[in-house]
């Protein structure tokens, strides 16, 4: 979560600009206020598992940000750490069947679906790719971020101006891809210091 929240913070100017050209402008200031809130409330509470941090992180990141990508993100990080329940520790077995369930949810509640042009064309294809490497979902995330310039929107506030939302990379997938490689970046710090 505090690479996260860092990644979201050093891309939160990038990640607006995104939105300008087919949203509102405010991509990066919704999800730098949510993760910071998110990021203060696990250091006040330090949660004991992760599960629990997950729950807290998606919970701020719902009642801290007004935008759409609020509740997205935070259903999703809620819906993992109902899917982590108790446990003290998580292997990537169980990670990657969280953010499964996790995806799964953000999808139900968007009513969208891969190729709308959504934080979804990045999480799907990074999901797949961890049965191979965190590395595979990074790069994966990345793609699939950079293959949403052509789509056409079929949800959210990019879907009001039609075709030409054609011909910009979503701020949702990309915001998804900087997830993605600071979980991967974070793997790879763990292990080097195992
Ligand atoms: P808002 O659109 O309310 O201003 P943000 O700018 O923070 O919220 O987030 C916009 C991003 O949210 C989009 O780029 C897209 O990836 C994602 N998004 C919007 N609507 C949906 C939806 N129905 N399903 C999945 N993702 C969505
Ligand atoms: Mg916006």
């Amino acid at each position: 979560m505090s690479a996260v929240s860092a990644a979201v913070d050093r891309e939160a100017d990038r990640l607006t600009e995104l939105d300008s050209a087919i949203g509102d402008a405010d991509h990066g200031t919704n999800l730098r206020r949510g993760f910071t809130a998110a990021l203060v409330s696990l250091e006040q509470e330090n949660p004991a598992t992760p599960g629990a941090v997950l729950l807290l992180a998606g919970r701020q990141l719902i009642s801290t940000v007004g935008g759409a990508s609020g509740p997205l993100y935070g259903t999703l990080l809620r819906r993992m750490g109902k899917a982590l329940g108790e446990a003290d520790s998580v292997d990537t077995a169980q990670l990657r069947d969280a953010l499964r369930t996790g995806v799964d949810a953000v999808a139900q509640l968007g009513s969208a679906a891969p190729g709308d042009k959504t934080m979804l064309d990045a999480l799907y294809p990074a999901v797949e790719a961890l049965e191979e490497s965190f590395e595979a979902a990074r790069t994966a995330a990345e793609q699939g971020a950079v293959a949403t310039v052509p789509m056409l929107a079929r949800k959210g506030r990019a879907s009001y101006l039609g075709e030409r939302s054609i011909g910009h990379q979503d701020p949702g997938a990309t915001s998804a891809a900087l997830v993605f490689a600071a979980l991967a970046d974070t793997v790879k710090a763990a292990e080097a210091a195992a």
